[in-house]
């Protein structure tokens, strides 16, 4: 880490002007969930894959810590010390011995408790805009380092692009791919669904199946993502946690249906849903499936995105 900021500093560290930092949603491709661990988190094998849905957070310099918000979520979200954006900046501050003061505010695109990590972005987002306005300039895996510590999911949201997780997802290795385009429409679905009841749900499931939980091998996975044809990667795509969400939510059975029926390539379940995404041929499909699909009504919204694309970035 660095040094520790110190008050008889002459020179001011960071930035007098706003710092806007735009933030990617994730899903993943493959998401394998192995058994329970004593601390309580399930074994990952995933690959994470960072779409162009995006939140925007602006950091701007004040006397105490606020936060301020738009978009998705809004009313229903609480912004005070439980909003990973505040953990995240005082997690930093702490870290670094600088006090915690700024006035943020969150743009808020990705849809709450979607199943696409929405929050886990806002706190990547905080991470690195504060990192910027208070001048620490930390490493990229020093910020990771910190975002371990707020949730397993936000490392990846530093790096970005198309990754592997293990452990119980926070330790994050880039992959060897091509440097192909991928073309996905995003099925948001109405209200949320809390991750620790999926996982919950996932264990009765298997409980009442009596099947031991195998961490599925990402090697297909990985092997399509390094050729160009979507179709490859469309039959390896695979999540453990699909069924949870299903059993969960019946209705994202109608969702999946209707996207494979306008085109898609494949549809899944993003993380612990209730978001559906589908892989289509290219660009102009995806926009036609998401036109389809708003008009059948099978979700609230659907929207296109690509992949892979940065992780938390400012400008
Ligand atoms: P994941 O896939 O990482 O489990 P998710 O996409 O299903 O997450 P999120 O939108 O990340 O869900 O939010 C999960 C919960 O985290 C919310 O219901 C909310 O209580 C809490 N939370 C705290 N801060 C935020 C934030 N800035 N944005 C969204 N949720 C937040």
């Amino acid at each position: 880490m660095t040094e520790a900021w110190r008050p008889e500093d002459d020179e001011p560290r960071g930035v007098s002007g706003p710092v806007r930092v735009r933030v990617p949603a994730k899903i993943n491709l493959h998401l394998g969930v192995g058994p329970l661990r004593q601390d309580g988190y399930h074994e990952l094998n995933t690959v994470y894959h960072a779409i162009s849905i995006h939140d925007e957070l602006t950091a701007r310099r004040g006397d105490t810590l606020t936060l301020t918000m738009a978009g998705e979520g809004t009313g229903e979200l609480a912004l005070d010390e439980s909003n990973l954006v505040i953990r995240a900046a005082r997690a930093l501050a702490r870290s670094t011995g600088v006090p915690p003061h700024a006035r943020l505010h969150l743009r808020k695109q990705i849809p709450l408790a979607g199943g696409l990590a929405g929050g886990s972005a806002d706190a990547a987002a905080a991470l690195v805009a504060c990192d910027a306005l208070w001048g620490t300039g930390l490493s990229r895996d020093e910020l990771a380092e910190i975002a371990a510590g707020l949730g397993s999911d936000v490392p990846f949201l530093i790096h970005g692009g198309t990754a592997l997780g293990t452990g119980r997802g926070e330790a994050v290795s880039p992959v060897l791919a091509r440097p192909t385009v991928w073309h996905w429409v995003v099925a948001v679905a109405e209200g949320g669904l809390s991750t620790p009841v999926a996982y919950r749900e996932l264990d009765r499931l298997r409980a009442a199946r009596a099947a031991g939980p195998p961490l599925g091998s990402t090697d297909t996975l990985l092997a399509a993502l390094r050729q160009p044809d979507p179709g490859v990667l469309a039959a390896a795509l695979g999540n453990d946690l699909q069924d949870a969400a299903l059993a969960l939510r019946p209705s994202l059975a109608a969702t999946l249906k209707a996207g494979e029926a306008a085109g898609a390539l494949a549809g899944i379940v993003s993380g612990s849903g209730p978001t559906c995404v589908f892989l289509a041929t290219g660009a102009a499909d995806a926009e036609g499936i998401a036109a389809e699909l708003d008009a059948l009504d099978v979700c609230r919204e659907a929207r296109t995105a690509h992949g892979p694309v940065a992780g938390a970035r400012i400008g």
